[in-house]
């Protein structure tokens, strides 16, 4: 044994948890073998290996992994002396079939020191191009035998990927840098980086029990899943080194699996149980001491971590009142820079860039809190399924907003007009994105994820949203359902689908979910709708239009048809007078409509379906779209809205209902629209112009 144990600090019953390759003989690197041979090896199965099928004959039950990040974080704090650091992945496993001779795990470019099967030193592995690590079992396994591997390891890469380590200090980032107050090192492995810097079945369908332990100088704090159990000091070349015992005991996917170590400050907070007012969950913040309370950096950045985490115990119970109750045993955020992305939803202890600190990120704390539902608890089955994860989790966001406005204004309808705001205000980050248009939510390539952010997250927040104003409570009660049915579980675009069409049948509700699922899950695109309103006649009473609904995102090359419900909004003298809500089933379709009153304009309502339109620039009353008097020689090149009464309002709309200019009153003072000073390509364009009581259109060509 390599360690001597000169001091313990008890946190809690110590001798119960000293982990094996703490005290027993296994706890070794073996330097002869370094698996040389490995590398010549003949990859000639390589297909076979992408394809994947050799991971899913087992089940991983739990990993237990010991990462020694003693000498990485050792030393001068804003000096890296060294990436290189040695580990030990202890993993159980069960067989899913029999004859099961083989095991294949994920392990990136680590260096296999040794590996154990059954306390059984082995050399039977081959390390497949550094990449996938292939153990030959001495006995086959049958269904339902378990083992248990141990395998020692050393990570080597000297680039962050997975693994990260940043000394203190300024760092370089984004064309601009960031001040790091301690040295850090952090691991990040969404989608499929845990294989970088731990062996594992790196699968987020395979979930497991997980423990963490990490050796760090004295001084470091390590924040990571689930509890801590203890820690435990001990004294190594005359220095003191704390070990963190951090236990999960509730299943967790291996890209949900996170460590960060660095001299944090750890302050709480605590949440109490809807369901059980005697219980409280710990919330555990680990922040840099300065960025506590508020801190003020050179370039005026204000950092302030108990504001930007205030509200979490709210946000909590928000969703536990919403679905189920909170499971988890503890939640948390842990502070990092520099990082990619705002935040992360490890398993109970989330990682946020410190940027969050320094403005309102509210709803970014929200999103990942809800992700303890929809997206840690259920888990997207694979990759491809991940709009089930971040969909989800947005439109919690809108929960969140839905929860808090009614809670300080007790008024439904406000908190009800915010939650929609959310989507309207949000449509055109996809709507905007015409490289998007044609993608497939649940066929993005995993490397490609995050560059379709736009797919994964906003509209698939609107696939829930749109179900949720069609289905109402049942919507939430389908979801609690499922949080209930697949928990600690993954689950797949088709067994969602699947659900929802069971669970309306049982409940007699006559809606088409599947066509539904097609139409904005399993294909692309969104409609785009032209709409054409025309006075009939006066009647008892009673005024009859006809309504025209043309489809024409054809013409831009999308999907011709959508079947859809579509929400109509008749307006008088600027406000809503009716709605009524269609069947739209046909590319052109005309409908009769009773009103009550004459109306003078309408519009499709954007909260209700993920949609362009222009129809909120159609005129009724047989009234035809206006002609301009240009104010020009032979080009058209001025607009002139003198003549024209004072607006309010002033856009240009392109002929696909796409907004590309909007002039507010209170801003320009204009006489003329200068059309070269416009980025518009050649086509037909409409001039919108709402004045205090009325809408008017203009038609120009371009
Ligand atoms: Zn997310």
């Amino acid at each position: 044994m390599k360690y001597i144990f000169l001091l313990f600090i008890f946190f809690s019953n110590l001798h119960s948890n000293i982990p094996y390759y703490l005290l027993n003989k296994y706890f070794q690197y073996d330097k002869e073998y370094l698996c040389s041979n490995v590398f010549n090896h003949d990859f000639k199965n390589k297909d076979k290996f992408l394809k994947r099928d050799d991971f899913s004959n087992f089940d991983v039950l739990e990993y237990d992994l010991y990462l020694d990040w003693s000498k990485i974080l050792e030393g001068e704090s804003n000096i890296i002396q060294t990436r290189e650091f040695k580990a030990i992945q202890k993993i159980k496993l069960t067989s899913l079939v029999n004859n099961l001779d083989k095991i294949f795990l994920d392990a990136v470019e680590l260096k296999i020191d040794s590996i154990l099967v059954e306390n059984t030193k082995t050399f039977a592995f081959n390390h497949f191009e550094k990449k996938i690590l292939e153990i030959n079992l001495d006995k086959a396994l049958n269904i339902q035998d378990s083992i248990e591997i141990i395998i020692y390891y050393t990570y080597q890469k000297n680039v962050n990927r997975g693994f990260y380590l940043y000394p203190k200090g300024k760092i370089p980032w984004n064309d601009d840098s960031v001040n790091n107050l301690e040295k850090l090192a952090y691991t990040f492995s969404q989608p499929d980086d845990a294989r970088y810097w731990m062996p594992c079945k790196d699968e987020p369908y395979d979930k497991a029990l997980s423990k963490i332990s990490v050796k760090v100088p004295k001084g470091f704090i390590v924040a990571s899943n689930g509890l801590l159990d203890s820690i435990i000091t001990l004294i190594e070349d005359g220095n003191e080194k704390d070990v963190y015992f951090w236990r999960n005991s509730l299943p967790i996917s291996t890209y949900l699996m996170a460590v960060a170590a660095s001299k944090y400050e750890l302050y709480k907070d605590y949440y109490i149980r809807k369901n059980n007012p005697n219980d409280t969950v710990k919330i555990y913040n680990y922040v840099w001491k300065e960025d506590k309370e508020i801190y003020k950096d050179e370039d005026g950045f204000e950092f302030n971590a108990e504001k930007t985490f205030k509200r979490t115990p709210e946000i909590l119970e928000a969703y536990s009142n919403l679905f189920r109750e909170y499971v988890y045993e503890k939640y948390g955020h842990a502070v990092i820079q520099p990082f990619y992305f705002g935040g992360m939803e490890h398993q109970t202890i989330t990682f946020i860039n410190r940027i969050w600190l320094t403005y309102n990120s509210e709803l970014g704390v929200a999103h990942e809190v809800a992700h303890h539902w929809i997206g840690n608890l259920i888990t997207c089955q694979t990759w491809q399924d991940i709009w089930i994860n971040e969909g989800g989790a947005t439109w919690f966001e809108a929960l969140w907003i839905y929860y808090k406005t009614l809670k300080e204004t007790n008024y439904d309808n406000l908190a009800f007009k915010e939650y929609n705001k959310y989507f309207t205000d949000r449509a055109w980050r996809y709507l905007s994105k015409d490289h998007l248009h044609k993608k497939i939510m649940n066929q993005i390539p995993t490397d490609q994820l995050f560059s379709n952010v736009d797919i994964i997250y906003t509209k698939a927040s609107w696939i829930y949203h749109m179900l949720y104003r069609r289905l109402g409570d049942n919507f939430i009660d389908f979801m609690n359902m499922l949080f209930h049915k697949y928990q600690y579980r993954d689950i797949s675009t088709d067994n969602f689908r699947k659900e929802l069409k069971e669970f309306l049948k049982n409940r007699n509700i006559n809606f088409d979910s599947d066509k539904f699922m097609y139409q904005w899950v399993y294909d692309s695109g969104h409609p785009i709708y032209y709409t054409f309103l025309k006075y009939i006649n006066y009647n008892n009473g009673k005024y009859l239009y006809r309504l025209t609904l043309e489809q024409v995102q054809k013409m831009i090359g999308l999907k011709e048809l959508f079947q859809t419900d579509i929400k109509i909004n008749f307006y008088k003298n600027g406000i809503i007078d009716t709605s009524i809500i269609v069947f739209n089933d046909l590319v052109k379709q005309d409908y009769e409509v009773l009103l009550n009153n004459l109306v003078d304009s309408l519009d499709v309502d954007r909260s209700f379906l993920l949609c362009n339109s222009w129809s909120n620039i159609v005129s009724v009353n047989d009234k035809n779209i206006k002609q301009f008097n240009y104010y020009s020689n032979n080009d058209i090149n001025y607009i002139n809205i003198n003549d024209l009464e004072p607006f309010t309002n002033l856009k240009i709309y392109d002929y696909l209902g796409n907004l590309r200019y909007h002039f507010n009153n209170q801003e320009y003072v204009i006489s003329n629209i200068d059309l070269n000073r416009l980025d518009l390509a050649s086509g037909i364009y409409f001039l919108v112009i709402t004045s205090k009581n009325k809408t008017e259109i203009y038609k120009f060509i371009r």
